[in-house]
C-alpha cells in the first residue's frame, strides 16, 4: 500500500488550502473529498459571489469569532486576508473591495475561486480522491489507517480533518469530522446554528410574510439583558425573522437558547427619531389630519402590510379616527414604534444554518501549529473546529487560515 506524508479529509476551502501548502514543502499529499468534485460550499458562498475575506485588522477579526477568537491569533497572524488576496492574485484572480469591508473577486463567480484553486492543487502535485468518504481513523504505531465507506484503507504519516460542520449537508458537510474526531477521544462542543433565521412565538407572523424592513434598529434582549443589537434589514418569513441583520445577531441568541426558552426581539421601526421627535410629529399628523381613521394615517409612518398588526398589537380599532387618540394611546403607539416586542423561540434547524457554532474544542487543539494535543499527527482545520463569526468572509478567511496553518505543521512536524 502507497502510504502518504499527509492525508487532508476535505477539499471545501480549509482542506484545499491545507493541502497547496503541504505540497508547496514537497509532500506526499492526498486530499480525500466525497464529493465529485471540490469546493462545493465555495459555489454558494457569497450568493455565488463568493465573499472571501474582509479587509478588517486583526484584532477585529479576532472579536468577531467571540469566545473562539485569541485561538485563532497565530493562524490569522501566519496568513491573514492579505496573504490570501495575494494568494489568489499570484494565480490570476484579481479581488475587490466592496461595503463593510468584504472582499470578492473582481470577476463576481464563485466558480473562479474553485477553478484556482483546482489549478494550484494540481501545480503542487496533490492527488485528490474524488466520492471517497472516510468512516474512520486509526492509529498504529506513528502512522494513521483511514477507513472509507466502501471498506478501502489508506495509510498515511500525517492526517488533516477538515471536513467543515454540520449545515447546508447538501455540499458535503454532515458532520463526520465530528464523529470521527470523537471516536478518537476528542471533545466536541455541543453544535448550534449560526447565521441563521429565528423562529418566532407569535403565529400572527405568516401575515407578515415576505415584508422587508429597511434601516430598522434591532436588539435581542433576554431579561433586561441586551444580547445584541444593530441597524439594517430586517425579513419577516412565515415563521419568524431573517434577513442580513438576523443571520449575524443570530449566534448570540441562540447560546442564551441553549439554556433559556425564550429571548425577546425589539423593533425599532424609527431608529432615527427620538421618542419627543416621534411625538411632535405624530402630534401634527394628527392636527391636520384629524378627521383621518388611524389605519389610513399609520401609512404615512409605517409601510401598509404591517399597519393592522401594529394597531391589532395596540388594542387600537383600525376606524378609529386621529383626532380621537387620547394621550395614553399616543404614548403607546410611540413606545411601539420604538420598541415592536417579538418572543424569540428558537431558529431553523442547523442544517439550514449557514455555519456551524460548536465544534471540536480548541482547548483540544495547539493554536500554534493545529494539531492534537490527544493524538500526535492529527490536525484540524475549518468549520470542524469550534467557533463561528458574522458573516462578512470572516469564515472563510478562518478556514484558509487555520487549513494554511495546518498543511504547513503536518508537513514541517
Ligand atoms: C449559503 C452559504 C453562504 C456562505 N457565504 C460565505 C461567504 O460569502 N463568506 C464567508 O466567509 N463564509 C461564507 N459561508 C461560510 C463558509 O462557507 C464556511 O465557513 C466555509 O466554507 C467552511 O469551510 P471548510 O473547508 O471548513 O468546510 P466545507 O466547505 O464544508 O468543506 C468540507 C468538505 O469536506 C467534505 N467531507 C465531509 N465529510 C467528509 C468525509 N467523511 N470524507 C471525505 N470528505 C468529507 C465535504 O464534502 C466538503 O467538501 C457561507 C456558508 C453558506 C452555507
Amino acid at each position: 500500500m502507497k502510504a502518504w506524508d499527509v492525508a487532508v479529509i476535505g477539499a471545501g476551502a480549509a482542506g484545499t488550502m491545507a493541502a497547496i501548502r503541504a505540497g508547496q514543502h514537497k509532500k506526499k499529499v492526498i486530499l480525500i473529498e466525497r464529493n465529485d468534485s471540490i469546493g462545493k460550499k465555495i459555489l454558494i458562498t457569497g450568493k455565488g459571489r463568493c465573499n472571501l475575506t474582509n479587509i478588517a485588522d486583526l484584532d477585529t477579526f479576532i472579536e468577531k469569532f467571540g469566545k473562539q477568537g485569541e485561538f485563532l491569533r497565530t493562524a490569522f497572524h501566519i496568513f491573514f486576508n492579505e496573504d490570501l488576496r495575494g494568494f489568489f492574485a499570484s494565480l490570476g484572480l484579481e479581488t475587490k473591495v466592496e461595503r463593510q469591508g468584504r472582499v470578492f473577486p473582481k470577476t463576481d463567480k464563485a466558480t473562479s475561486v474553485v477553478e484556482l484553486l483546482k489549478k494550484a492543487l494540481s501545480g503542487n502535485g496533490i492527488e485528490i480522491l474524488h466520492n471517497t468518504r472516510i468512516v474512520e481513523i486509526a492509529k498504529r504505531d506513528s502512522r494513521f489507517k483511514l477507513v472509507t465507506e466502501d471498506g478501502r484503507e489508506i495509510e498515511t504519516e500525517k492526517v488533516i480533518i477538515a471536513t467543515g460542520g454540520a449545515s447546508y449537508k447538501a455540499t458535503g458537510s454532515t458532520g463526520d469530522g465530528f464523529k470521527i474526531a470523537e471516536e478518537l477521544g476528542h471533545k466536541i462542543m455541543p453544535l448550534i446554528p449560526g447565521l441563521v433565521p429565528l423562529t418566532v412565538k407569535e403565529s400572527w407572523i405568516k401575515e407578515l410574510q415576505g415584508l422587508a424592513l429597511e434601516n430598522v434598529k434591532v436588539t435581542f434582549q433576554y431579561g433586561k439583558r441586551c444580547l445584541s443589537s444593530d441597524v439594517g434589514e430586517l425579513m419577516f418569513t412565515h415563521f419568524g425573522v431573517s434577513g442580513p441583520l438576523v443571520l449575524d445577531l443570530s449566534s448570540r441568541v441562540m447560546e442564551i437558547l441553549k439554556e433559556h426558552k425564550e429571548v425577546s426581539l425589539l423593533i425599532d421601526l424609527k431608529p432615527g427619531l427620538r421618542e419627543e421627535q416621534l411625538e411632535s410629529k405624530l402630534l401634527h399628523k394628527f392636527k391636520i389630519k384629524g378627521s383621518i381613521i388611524m389605519k389610513n394615517l399609520m401609512k404615512d409612518i409605517l409601510p401598509q402590510r404591517l399597519v393592522d398588526r401594529f394597531l391589532k398589537s395596540l388594542h387600537l380599532r383600525d376606524d378609529l379616527k386621529a383626532n380621537q387618540i387620547t394621550q395614553v394611546q399616543r404614548r403607546a403607539i410611540i413606545s411601539m414604534l420604538k420598541a415592536f416586542p417579538l418572543t424569540i423561540a428558537g431558529s431553523l434547524p442547523i442544517e439550514e444554518a449557514m455555519v456551524t457554532g460548536g465544534g471540536i474544542s480548541t482547548k483540544e487543539i495547539n493554536p500554534r501549529t493545529m494539531e492534537s494535543r490527544v493524538i500526535p499527527g492529527l490536525y484540524f482545520a475549518g468549520e470542524v473546529i469550534e467557533g463561528a463569526a458574522a458573516s462578512g468572509g470572516y469564515n472563510l478567511q478562518q478556514a484558509f487560515s487555520t487549513g494554511y496553518l495546518a498543511g504547513e505543521k503536518a508537513a514541517n512536524a
